[in-house]
């Protein structure tokens, strides 16, 4: 195919994507029959096809079994654990324009806008360590020179004094600044494509370096490289149609799986619950939509990590728990110095799910897992060596 020759500097699944476009996606979904999806649930291991059919209206009928089989495998691949982590948000400075974002720079947003300084990232660090949390995600908006990587690097360091596991969902780096930040104790990036549709995506991101799809689409091969352990991508469902999306999703995080073997890939499922009036949302997904597309991705990707934030409602979160989720946010507070500071400065959306940390591990051990506050890789090696089930105490 010629797309296929096309040389891409910054991403090498970009010329993956070229060979999907989303003509050929949604024709395969809507080619899909009721014997594709019983073909597929019987399958080990999953073809591109069979994730087509799985994402397809024909599935539908056989979300039950689905929900089945994927309980079953993630039980196999990450036993009876579900890791807890927090955001903590250092800024909501921010020079990109995303439509649907409460932090672009041209929301209409009139919340205040701050970024901590190096004693109130240690003073959240504090009260979130206090809390019992392990696993921290470090969050800033696009605008390199207000938290350029010096802060990045200053920031990741504060926070390895108090968590065993650090991550971050910053603008898109370089290979080199993400090495630079691992060598300073990061752990995970998290980095969302939003959408994997050049077209939209171009409609939505309508000023700064996020513009620029293919560098975003390479970030995470250059932190793969960089040798950050765990890789967390996903798309903004209400972008674009989900499954399109939720194909493509699937593919990145194939892509990556073999790319950066040394890498844990994880996939998030945040779904536009409210946008500034600008943007209207498009693409709504309902919740069985999110249902099925967790499920169609399990089903494809048995060893992914999925994570849950607390953009979704408790009740929602509860009932998705045991359909293969295995990170889960809790306590969050999306305004920096959201947590020690009190500040109420402009949130980039507002949570749905207000339980405290310990209410949110009480519905999952309710859900019969166990919640793992403190670095996650270990404890699931703990599990595999019959030591699961420790949960620290806050006390
Ligand atoms: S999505 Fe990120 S880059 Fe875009 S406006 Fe919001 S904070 Fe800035």
């Amino acid at each position: 195919m010629e797309a296929a020759r096309v040389q891409h500097k910054d991403s090498g699944f970009a010329a993956v994507l070229d060979l999907w476009p989303k003509e050929r996606v949604k024709r395969l979904i809507a080619a899909a029959g009721p014997e594709d999806v019983v073909r597929a649930l019987s399958r080990e291991q999953l073809t591109v096809q069979d994730l087509a059919a799985l994402l397809s209206p024909q599935a539908v009928p056989h979300l039950e079994e689905m929900a089945r089989l994927a309980h079953r495998l993630t039980r196999r691949h990450f036993g009876r654990i579900i890791g807890l982590y927090v955001p903590l948000y250092l800024s909501n400075v921010c020079t990109s324009d995303c439509t649907y974002c409460f932090y672009a720079v041209h929301s209409g947003s009139r919340g205040a806008r701050r970024t901590l300084t190096l004693e109130e990232i240690r003073a959240e660090c504090q009260a979130l360590a206090r809390y019992g949390f392990q696993n921290v995600l470090l969050l800033t908006g696009d605008a390199p020179k207000t938290t350029p990587l010096d802060y990045l690097a200053q920031a990741v360091a504060i926070a390895r004094e108090y968590f065993a596991s650090v991550s971050i969902e910053v603008y898109a780096l370089e290979e080199e600044d993400y090495r630079r930040l691992v060598d300073l104790g990061l752990e995970g990036v998290t980095l969302y494509m939003e959408t994997y549709d050049r077209e939209t995506y171009a409609q939505v991101h309508l000023k700064g370096k996020k513009r620029d799809f293919d560098y975003r689409l390479g970030a995470m091969e250059r932190a793969g490289r960089a040798g950050a352990r765990r890789l967390s991508i996903g798309a903004l469902l209400g972008l674009f149609d989900w499954r399109v999306d939720g194909f493509w999703t699937a593919l990145h995080a194939r892509y990556l799986q073999k790319e950066c073997w040394q890498s844990a890939v994880a996939v998030s499922f945040p779904r536009l619950r409210q946008a500034p009036p600008r943007h209207p949302i498009r693409f709504p997904v309902g919740d069985r939509d999110l249902v099925q597309l967790m499920l169609a991705l399990r089903l494809f990707l048995p060893e992914a990590g999925f994570n849950l934030s607390t953009r979704e409602r408790a009740a929602f979160r509860d009932r998705l728990i045991p359909l293969g989720v295995t990170m889960m946010s809790a306590g969050s507070s999306t305004r920096p110095g959201g947590y020690a500071l009190g500040e109420e400065t402009l949130a980039q959306f507002e949570i749905e799910d207000r339980r405290t940390p310990e209410e949110v591990a009480e519905a999952i051990r309710r859900a019969g897992y166990d919640p793992v506050w403190k670095d996650f890789d270990r404890a699931f090696c703990e599990a595999s060596d019959g030591g699961a089930g420790k949960v620290i105490s806050k006390q």
